[in-house]
């Protein structure tokens, strides 16, 4: 079952996270359970429920998350091989409703996924 959405409390800065970067579209944290020596995640201010909920409007945001991703990929030293996930809706493993990309690096990653 989906969780209230606790990254809107992030957003706000009502619960504290390892802020990793920031700007006027997006914030990027530390996961508080990593999956991988770097697991960061990357969000849009915008509220996007889930994956399957982006529209034409958002082409430029999912972008732009793309770009961050590969920049702190740079910036956290794991450009040598990472993975970006997203999980879309409970049976992919999605558990807050908020949209977010998961990157994942810092060790060899196995496929295919669970
Ligand atoms: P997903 O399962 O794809 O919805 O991913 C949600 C992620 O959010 C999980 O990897 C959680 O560990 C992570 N998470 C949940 N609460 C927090 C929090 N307060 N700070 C950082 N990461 C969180």
């Amino acid at each position: 079952m989906m969780l209230e959405n606790i990254f809107l409390k992030i957003l706000s800065k009502e619960i504290p996270a390892r802020i990793a970067h920031e700007d006027n579209l997006c914030l990027a944290f530390h996961d508080i359970n990593p999956q991988a020596p770097v697991h960061v995640l990357i969000i849009p201010r915008k509220v996007i429920r889930t994956h399957a909920d982006i529209t034409d409007s958002d082409k430029e945001l999912l972008g732009h998350l793309h770009w961050v991703a590969a920049k702190l990929a740079q910036e956290l030293q794991i450009e040598d091989g990472y993975r970006i996930v997203i999980n879309c809706l409970e049976k992919a493993g999605q558990t807050v409703p908020h949209i977010h990309m998961h990157l994942l690096g810092g060790r060899n990653l196995a496929w295919p996924p669970g």
